[in-house]
């Protein structure tokens, strides 16, 4: 009967090692009667060479052989890479005590004595292997545990609190410091790691979880010998063993360093700036939401500071990220050592107050908030030092920077009792101190309020003015001073609105800049403009030349050279019937640009004008540099030129500098023959004004320009 082979099972492997030939025999027949395989050696040496080379699962070893007895075969099988768990029995005539330790002490798993009863021998045989099969898959198991607790960085320990016995894995003894396997009758080895702040007040949690029998969880800093800090958590728990009623002390201690650093890092990126360090948005409200908590029902006020750097993006984009960010971590800096405020007392500078901060919520917004404030007046005071630390010069690659910075300021409560109201309020009053001039501070005030809501009403206004095309284009004449006659004409954008009636343009171009909207609004611009010159063409009026103005935002995409040649192309115009004109400031922002974008301009054969030429800060110098046809001398300056004589000054210095660089002069808002006489005068080229006419709808003007072919007003 072959049961284990019967039974689906590998054929266990028995190794048979005995001098007596007829012995090994009984034993054989015996064994493979039980269904195990049998492999035979007369002696320790081959018996050894035998389990060298084959799988062997069983081991039945007589004591006495010749050349080499069990004992000695049994401690070698000991010592081979696979024997140190194979069950070996001992076949023994030697029943003494002696031989029996022996026999033990060599490795033996079980004895039996001579005469064999072969019937019960299978039986132990078979018992031999289930145990050390056992035995293999909790080690198994043991050793998988200890894989995922070292994964896992985690230790157990057991502490027989009554006796002392202390066992715990590497980990605990890593970790703590405790040793496996010692006597110890305080808590003291377990926590001689721990931070010395911390130390009493675990030791005294874990005593009271011992005398109460409860668990307890505990998180601290340990100490490692070999140097540094790791964070561990550990959970324990006492409890009266039920069998032999001692206490216990069992518990787990996991290191969570990593885990620690990783939730400080996550913590870090969703609460504070990367580039400054500074709090963000999230974190900016939350703190300013507690300043606000802590001033309710004092007389305290809370002032929020909403910053940015004027023309920040130029210099980011100029300099380049690197720059940027060093700039943006002094800026920082600068604001930071501004929260620390005089003592009055003292004349010297106290420390940052508790509550006080100052935060970053991306680009260049930086925003400040300061506590404990009697009066509003007070932040004035700090805003305005907020400034002149900013402007202080900041040295980038060995050249000094100069910055300025503009700020809106809102106070709890006059202004907003919420952290979103007075963050919003802080940066409309920012938006409006922008318009009247960069690099100022200015409070909120509810006319601020009133003309944001404005401006939000106009954007959504100008938002769906484009979808439904209420815009028209005008036109204006241009007359040649000389021979009196026209000379090409300026288109003018009108919103016709359906309520409002007609916007004038200076009351929505600024928003149509500031909200991006001008870039579809130009390119419709530039196409009406391109269907009126097509559709006077037709008409017989082939002689009009059409300048469009355009707003900085269209300058600066590298589109509007291909917006101009498409629209041309879509109405099968040639090149001349178009040019453009630009306010200086434009030119100004981005230098090397505007000098790429002119020449791509000229090389496709459109004239550029500078417009409203007088009213820059530039110097005409300047001019020298870009390739451009002639400048248009703002009228403010026509204007008054028959009563003020600074004005007619101007008007004849940008004439006479603008001959001199053989470029041409268009002077705007000209009204009377005054003017025009004056103009004359000085050798101005070309007029556009009143005088001649106002703007006027394509169809009028068309009929204008057939109703003037002959010279239209000569100087008297
Ligand atoms: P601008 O380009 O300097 O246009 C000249 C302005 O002077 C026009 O005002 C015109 O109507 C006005 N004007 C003409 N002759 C006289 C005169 O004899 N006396 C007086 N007092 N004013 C005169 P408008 O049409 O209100 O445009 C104002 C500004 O809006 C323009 O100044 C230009 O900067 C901007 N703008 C107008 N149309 C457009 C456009 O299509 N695109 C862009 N980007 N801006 C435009
Ligand atoms: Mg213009
Ligand atoms: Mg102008």
């Amino acid at each position: 009967m072959n049961t284990l082979a019967a039974s689906g099972a590998e054929c266990p492997v028995v190794l048979v090692v005995d001098d007596d030939m007829a012995a090994r025999l009984m034993t054989r027949i015996a064994l493979e009667e039980g269904g195990f395989e049998v492999l035979e050696a007369e002696d320790g040496v081959p018996a050894l060479e035998i389990f060298r080379t084959h799988k062997i699962d069983v081991v039945l070893l007589d004591v006495m052989m010749i050349e080499l007895d069990g004992f000695a075969v049994c401690s070698s099988i000991r010592g081979m890479p696979h024997g140190e768990h194979t069950p070996i029995m001992m076949m023994t005539g030697l029943d003494d005590t002696a031989s029996i330790n022996t026999a033990y002490d060599a490795g033996a798993t079980d004895f039996v004595t001579k005469p064999i009863n072969y019937g019960v021998l299978t039986h132990r045989v078979r018992y031999m292997l289930r145990a050390a099969r056992v035995a293999d898959e909790l080690r198994r198991s043991e050793t998988r545990l200890a894989k995922a607790q070292a994964m896992a960085k985690l230790g157990h320990f057991h502490w027989n609190v009554d006796s002392g016995l202390f066992e715990c894995s590497s980990e605990v003894e890593r970790l703590t410091g405790a040793r496996n396997a010692t006597i110890i009758d305080e808590l003291s080895p377990l926590v001689s790691r721990v931070h010395p702040d911390d130390r009493g007040e675990i030791e005294t949690r874990l005593g009271n979880a011992i005398a109460a029998n409860e668990a307890v969880q505990i998180s601290c800093r340990v100490t490692l010998p070999q140097g540094g800090t790791a964070h561990i958590h550990l959970e324990a728990a006492c409890a009266v063993e039920p069998d032999t009623g001692t206490r216990v002390l069992e518990g787990v201690v996991q290191d969570v360093t990593e885990r620690r650093r990783l939730e400080g890092l996550a913590h870090k990126l969703a609460y504070f700036d990367t580039v400054t360090g500074l709090p963000n948005r999230t974190t900016l409200r939350k703190d300013l939401g507690q300043a606000i908590a802590r001033a309710i029902g004092t007389e305290a006020v809370v002032a929020v500071f909403s910053l940015d750097l004027d023309n920040f993006k130029r210099i980011n984009d100029t300099l380049g990220r690197d720059s940027g960010d060093r700039l943006l971590k002094t800026v920082a800096e600068r604001l930071t050592t501004c929260l620390r405020r005089r003592d009055s007392a003292y004349g010297v500078r106290a420390d940052v107050r508790a509550g006080d901060f100052v935060a970053r919520t991306g680009g260049d917004e930086f925003y400040v908030v300061l506590t404990e404030f009697r009066s509003a007046e007070e932040s004035a005071v700090v805003a305005r030092r907020m400034l002149e630390a900013i402007a202080q010069p900041v040295n980038l690659g060995g050249e000094d920077l100069v910055l300025s910075a503009t700020t809106g300021i809102s106070v709890y409560p006059v202004d907003g009792t919420t952290p979103d109201l007075l963050i919003d309020r802080a940066d409309a009053a920012k938006n409006h101190a922008k318009v009247e001039g960069r690099g100022r501070y200015q409070f909120y005030t509810s006319a601020i309020n009133a003309r944001a809501f404005e401006r939000l009403s106009m954007e959504n206004n100008l938002r769906k003015a484009l979808q439904q095309e209420q815009f028209e284009l005008y036109y204006q004449p241009k007359i040649d001073i000389r021979s009196g006659r026209f000379a090409g004409a300026e288109a003018l954008v009108r919103w016709r609105h359906p309520d409002l009636g007609l916007v004038s343009p200076a009351n929505f171009i600024p928003i149509a800049e500031e909200t991006g909207l001008i870039v579809p609004l130009g390119e419709w611009i530039i196409r009406a403009a391109c269907r009126d010159i097509a559709q006077w063409r037709s008409q017989g009026l082939s002689d009009v030349r059409v300048a469009v103005n355009i707003s900085a935002m269209q300058f600066a995409s590298a589109e509007l050279p291909l917006q101009l040649s498409a629209a041309l192309a879509e109405w099968k115009l040639p090149v001349e019937v178009m040019e453009v004109e630009l306010t200086e400031s434009l030119l100004m922002t981005d230098t090397e640009q505007s000098i790429s974008m002119l020449a791509e301009l000229r090389a496709l054969g459109i004239d550029v004008w500078i417009d409203d030429f007088g009213t820059g800060y530039s110097s005409l110098a300047y001019l020298r540099r870009f390739p451009i046809a002639g400048v248009k001398v703002d009228q403010t300056f026509v204007r008054e030129m028959d009563t003020n004589t600074n004005d007619a000054a101007i008007v004849a210095a940008v004439i006479a500098l603008a001959r001199s660089l053989n470029l041409e002069v268009v002077a705007e808002g000209v009204e009377s023959r005054l003017h025009l006489a004056a103009l004359a005068a000085q050798q101005c080229d070309y007029a556009q004004g009143y005088l001649y006419s106002p703007p006027l709808p394509a169809a009028a003007f068309a009929r204008w320009v057939n109703e003037h072919r002959g010279p239209v007003a000569k100087v008297i």
